[in-house]
């Protein structure tokens, strides 16, 4: 049985003091839910103090973004090992944001996921397709471009120590949110080329929903039998938010292990 995660995507939001608000509503009730794995990924300024106050729970720290090599001259941006030295577990890599804004291509993408597995975090790497590659029937082919070249690049075996989180572009803070059909089919679509590769690791890799995840449509989704968990952008700004989703994914273990 794959363990749900729930992590949430804090992007460029929040105060210092906001930040420690959000990790103090948390806290006080994750500890109900320890058959999922609970994830916050804070902005950079934000690490250190979130991992000073996620002592003693269970609750893991992610990052949002890494740059190549362990250190050097590149001002402004932040290594694997740097992440893993003040208490990372995670990283995202490939969100959409860094694709589309950043213009982040699929090379850079597939370095960015190898120097996460070399330091030892766990990538989460994001893929999926925009409105109009849905819209001409691309969906599929989107996966595999985007996926096949990370599998390619850092081999297989390192997905087992990997994340994938499928997000439709069209769906990220938009508030529309794949139908769970849809999302269920790209999910499974996903876990197809992975089985290709590796059949264990395709039985036991995390794929993630992203995309307007909320409180009023994660059971829907949490219950699809390939969607193990949600990467969720606005929802996670609000504790008692994205605790409803960590309770919809808690309700969905505990009918797992009841089967
Ligand atoms: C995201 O940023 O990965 C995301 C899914 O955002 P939102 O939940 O706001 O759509």
């Amino acid at each position: 049985m794959r363990k749900p995660l729930i992590a949430g995507n804090w992007k460029m939001h929040g105060s210092l003091s906001q930040a420690k608000s959000l990790v103090d509503g948390i806290k006080q009730h994750a500890a109900q839910y320890a058959d999922i794995d609970i994830l916050v990924l804070p902005t950079f300024v934000h690490l250190y103090i979130v991992h000073e106050l996620l002592k003693g729970t269970a609750i893991g720290l992610g990052a949002q973004n890494l740059y190549l090599g362990a250190q050097g001259a590149f001002t402004g941006e932040i290594s694997a090992a740097m992440l893993a030295d003040i208490g990372c577990r995670y990283v995202l890599i490939g969100h959409s944001e860094r694709r589309t804004i950043f213009h982040e291509d699929v090379e850079l993408t597939a370095a960015k996921f190898k120097a996460a597995i070399e330091a030892r975090l766990i990538p989460i790497l994001c893929i999926g397709e925009t409105r109009e590659e849905r819209e001409q029937g691309e969906t599929n082919n989107i996966i595999q471009k985007q996926l096949d070249p990370i599998i390619h690049s850092a081999g297989i075996d390192a997905f087992r120590h990997a994340v994938i989180a499928y997000e439709p572009v069209w769906a990220i803070g938009t508030g529309l949110t794949a139908t769970p059909l849809q999302a269920q089919e790209a999910h499974a679509y996903i876990r197809q080329i992975i089985m290709k590769n590796n059949v264990d690791i395709a039985k036991t890799i995390r794929i993630l929903y992203g995309g307007s995840m909320k409180a009023e449509n994660a059971v829907s989704l949490l219950t699809q039998p390939d969607i193990d968990g949600g990467l969720i952008g606005g929802a996670s700004l609000d504790a008692a938010s994205f605790l409803k989703i960590c309770a919809a994914a808690s309700q969905e273990a505990a009918a797992l292990k009841a089967h």
